[in-house]
């Protein structure tokens, strides 16, 4: 980057020109999908395991393409995020939430929670409580009703402002968990100092979970931490019996995986509910 004339061309070598041409290219594709109603809200069942009932789904995104291949939320957030989108999406994302939490108690499944997913762009100033409050009116639903999954990456951002944020969110029952648990910079200060309500450990300590040993002691520690702080415990990406098994003995609190769900759409999910309850 010293001599002006070559950096240039450095800069615009080929493999990063294409890979700069592809996240344009999806980006380009991305806003026209939020135009043509491509995106939609599928959802997860998480197990209480104390009575193994279906008592909250996590609200997962989904781009269905009209023509072509279903695109994976970990291809197009990243270019939401990077493009600015994500603050439409993500309102969208939680007007749908709001909605639908109105929607089944008018068919009589009530306290069923929805848990959405926040990007840190979420996270910034006001709009985020002054939104949520709106959609809360709007639908006029219990703000219990709701949760938002945070990263601890989030926590890192500003202390305060997240601490402000996090305040007033629980202000109006609005529950918070930390998602990814355990992967990001585990600072155990924030624990501690912020209104936080569940911990939800990270796949990548599941996988394994009874072949693994340390993956073991990780889980068993994430739970009797969260327990002593009085946090409730989810356990996600649980595929198998053995994996059920061992987070029961530990009583885990809520188990999230293909064992028993898949994320669905909101008909067959509304089935599942409305058998339960
Ligand atoms: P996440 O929040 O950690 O969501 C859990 C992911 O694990 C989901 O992937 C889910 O489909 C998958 N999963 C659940 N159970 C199992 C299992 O038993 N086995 C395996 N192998 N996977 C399982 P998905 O739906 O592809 O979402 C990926 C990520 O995209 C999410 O990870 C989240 O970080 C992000 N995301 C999804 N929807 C939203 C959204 O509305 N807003 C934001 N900001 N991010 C979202
Ligand atoms: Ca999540
Ligand atoms: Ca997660
Ligand atoms: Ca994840």
């Amino acid at each position: 980057a010293k001599e002006n004339g070559r950096s240039h061309f450095e800069f615009f070598d080929k493999p990063l020109e294409r890979m700069a041409h592809f996240q344009l290219e999806l980006e380009n594709k991305l806003r026209a999908a939020i135009k043509k109603h491509e995106l939609s809200v599928y959802y997860q069942p998480q197990v209480d395991i104390r009575e193994f009932k279906v008592r909250r789904v996590e609200a997962l995104l989904r781009w269905f393409p009209e023509d072509g291949k279903p695109v994976p939320p970990s291809d197009f957030i990243p270019v939401a995020e990077r493009a600015h989108l994500i603050g439409k999406i993500g309102y969208w994302v939680l007007e749908q939430a709001c909605l639908q939490v109105k929607e089944w108690q008018s068919v009589g499944i009530e306290n069923i929670r929805v848990a959405v997913n926040l990007s840190a762009q979420q996270f910034v100033g006001k709009k985020l409580v002054e939104d949520v409050k709106e959609l809360i009116k709007k639908y006029g639903i219990e703000g219990r009703l709701l949760e938002f999954e945070i990263t601890e990456s989030i926590l890192l951002e500003d202390l305060e402002n997240v601490k402000e944020v996090l305040l007033e969110l629980r202000k109006m029952d609005i529950t918070v968990a930390i998602d990814d648990f355990g992967t990001g910079y585990s600072s155990l200060k924030y624990l501690q100092k912020l209104p936080i309500d569940s911990l939800k450990i990270d796949r990548s300590f599941i996988r394994e979970l009874a072949e693994n040993p340390n993956n073991k002691s990780i889980v068993n520690t994430i739970i009797s931490l969260g327990h002593n702080l009085n946090l409730s415990v989810v356990a996600e990406g649980v595929e198998d019996k053995k994996m059920v098994a061992f987070l029961c003995e530990r009583q885990c609190d809520f188990i999230q995986g293909y064992y028993f769900y898949k994320p669905m759409p909101v008909e067959e999910v509304t089935k599942i509910l409305a058998q339960e309850s």
